[in-house]
C-alpha cells in the first residue's frame, strides 16, 4: 500500500478521536515507533512529546515488553475468565498488590480507562443497594475527565469535559467548583466548604464522590493541592459516601509517585487505573476496591457484582503489564521522573513571557502552557511536525508528558520546538 493510498482510504472510511467526517483534520501516517521516536511513512522522525495519551512510559518497542508479549502469545492470547483462570491475571495482580494502596486488594479487570469508570459507579451503586440505601446520583469537581461512555461522561466537566451536547440526555449529577488552592501553594480551607455543604444536604442520594487526584488530566490539565484529597476523604467517610479515585492519567509514575493519591497520606474505597498499565501496548485496566467493600457489594440483591467484559483479563494484555511494571520497578523511574520535572520546569520557564501564554505550570513529567485563547490545532500540530516533534495541543492547553526513558536531548527539542512555534505565532 503507498502512503497516498492509506491516507485515501483513511480519510475516506476511518473516523478519528473527535474529529468531523466533512472537514478531517490532518492526521500523519506513522510507519514505526522506537523509544521516544516515532517514523512517519516518509521517513519523518518526531521527538514524542505525548506518550500516547499518557500511556507509553518505557517509549516504543520495548524489547522486554515484546518478549512478554511474543511469550505469551505463544501460550495463548485469550480465554475467557468466566470459570478459567491464568497466570498472567495472577501474575499482573501480585504486582499490582505491590504498589497498590494498603487494603485496596481487590481487583477487577476491565477493557479500558472508561469501562473502568463504568465499573467503579456500578460498584458504588451495587454498595449502597446492599445496605438498603437508594443512592443514585454522583459527586465531582468541575474541570475533570473520567471517559467517553454514558455515565463517565456524566461525571465529566459539563463545559470542558467534551460532551456538554448530551448534558439533556445524560444523568444529571452534582459538581462542585475546582479547588483553587493549587499543588505546592498554600491550602485555603474555604475549598472544601462547597463539598461539605453538599454532603451535609444531599448525601442521602450520593453514591459516590469519583476525583482525579491531584492532576486534572484533559479537562485542564489543573494541579490542585492534596488538602482537598484529605478532607475529601474525612467527609466521605463521615457521611457513608465512597469515595473514587481515577488514576487513570495519573498512574504508573507521571507525576512523581507510583500513583497521585501518594501526594496526600489517605487511602480511596475504589481506585481506578488504565493507560500507562500496559506500558502503552493495549487497552487495559482495573477498578480495584477493598475486601469489606467488595464483600458489602456481593451481599446484596444480586449476590455478584453484576459485570463481565468478553476480554476480561485478556492475557496479552495482563502479561505486558505486568512485564512493565517490573520494569518500571527496575527502571529507577523516580529519578528519571524527577530529571523531566527538573528540565521542564526550566526549559519550559521562558514561555511565560509570551503573550499568548497565561501560565506554565510543570509537575512530574507534566509540563503545561495554559494559553489566553483556544489554539488552532491543526495548524500547529504542522509547526510541531515540521519541528521533528509531536505535541498535539487541546483548545487552550499545550502540553508535553514525555515517555520516561527521553533522553534530556531529546527533552530539549521539544521544549524548545514548541516555544519556538508559539513564539512564530505571536
Ligand atoms: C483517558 C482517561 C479515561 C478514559 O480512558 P479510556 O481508556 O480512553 O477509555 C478516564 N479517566 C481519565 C482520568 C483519563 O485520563
Amino acid at each position: 500500500m503507498t502512503t497516498d493510498e492509506l491516507l485515501q482510504t483513511d480519510r475516506e472510511h476511518l473516523w478519528h478521536p473527535y474529529t468531523s467526517t466533512i472537514d478531517p483534520l490532518p492526521v500523519y501516517p506513522v510507519r514505526e515507533a522506537h523509544g521516544a521516536v516515532i517514523t512517519l511513512c516518509d521517513g519523518t522522525e518526531l521527538i514524542d512529546g505525548m506518550s500516547s495519551w499518557w500511556a507509553a512510559v518505557h517509549g516504543y518497542n520495548h524489547p522486554r515488553l515484546n518478549a512478554a508479549l511474543q511469550k505469551q502469545m505463544t501460550q495463548m492470547s485469550h480465554v475467557m475468565f468466566g470459570g478459567f483462570t491464568h497466570e498472567p491475571a495472577v501474575d499482573l495482580a501480585r504486582e499490582l498488590l505491590q504498589i497498590l494502596p494498603q487494603g485496596l486488594d481487590q481487583i477487577f479487570y476491565a477493557d479500558s480507562g472508561s469501562v473502568a469508570v463504568e465499573v467503579a459507579l456500578k460498584m458504588a451503586i451495587q454498595y449502597q443497594q446492599s445496605q438498603g440505601r437508594n443512592r443514585n446520583h454522583f459527586a465531582t469537581i468541575r474541570s475533570g475527565y473520567h471517559g467517553d461512555t454514558w455515565h463517565a461522561m456524566s461525571v465529566c466537566d459539563p463545559v470542558t469535559g467534551m460532551h456538554g451536547i448530551f448534558a439533556g440526555p445524560l444523568p444529571s449529577q452534582y459538581f462542585l467548583p475546582q479547588p483553587q488552592s493549587r499543588y505546592g501553594q498554600v491550602w485555603d480551607p474555604r475549598d472544601i466548604q462547597p463539598l461539605e455543604q453538599l454532603l451535609a444536604e444531599k448525601s442521602e442520594e450520593l453514591a459516590a464522590l469519583i476525583l482525579e487526584p491531584i492532576v486534572q488530566g484533559a479537562g485542564g490539565m489543573y494541579f490542585y493541592h492534596p488538602q482537598y484529597l484529605v478532607e475529601a476523604r474525612r467527609l466521605c467517610s463521615q457521611y457513608g459516601v465512597l469515595l473514587i479515585f481515577d488514576e487513570i492519567a495519573t498512574g504508573f509514575g507521571r507525576t512523581g509517585e507510583i500513583f497521585a493519591y501518594k501526594h496526600a497520606s489517605l487511602v480511596p474505597d475504589i481506585m481506578c487505573i488504565g493507560k500507562a498499565l500496559t506500558g502503552g501496548y493495549m487497552t487495559l485496566s482495573a477498578s480495584i476496591t477493598t475486601k469489606a467493600i467488595a464483600d458489602i457489594i456481593c451481599s446484596g440483591e444480586a449476590g455478584c457484582f453484576m459485570h463481565g467484559p468478553t476480554f476480561m483479563a485478556n492475557p496479552l494484555a495482563c502479561a505486558v503489564a505486568a512485564e512493565s511494571i517490573r520494569l518500571l520497578k527496575e527502571s529507577g523511574w523516580q529519578k528519571k521522573v524527577r530529571a523531566i520535572e527538573a528540565q521542564l520546569k526550566e526549559e519550559l520557564a521562558p514561555a511565560a513571557d509570551l503573550s499568548s501564554v497565561k501560565e506554565v505550570r510543570v509537575l512530574g513529567a507534566i509540563g503545561v502552557l495554559e494559553m489566553h485563547n483556544p489554539v488552532d490545532m491543526a495548524s500547529l500540530q504542522k509547526k510541531f511536525v515540521q519541528e521533528g516533534i509531536w505535541i498535539r495541543p487541546f483548545g487552550k492547553l499545550c502540553y508535553i508528558m514525555p515517555p520516561f526513558i527521553i533522553e534530556p536531548k531529546q527533552l530539549s527539542r521539544l521544549t524548545s520546538g514548541l516555544i519556538k512555534v508559539l513564539r512564530s505565532e505571536e
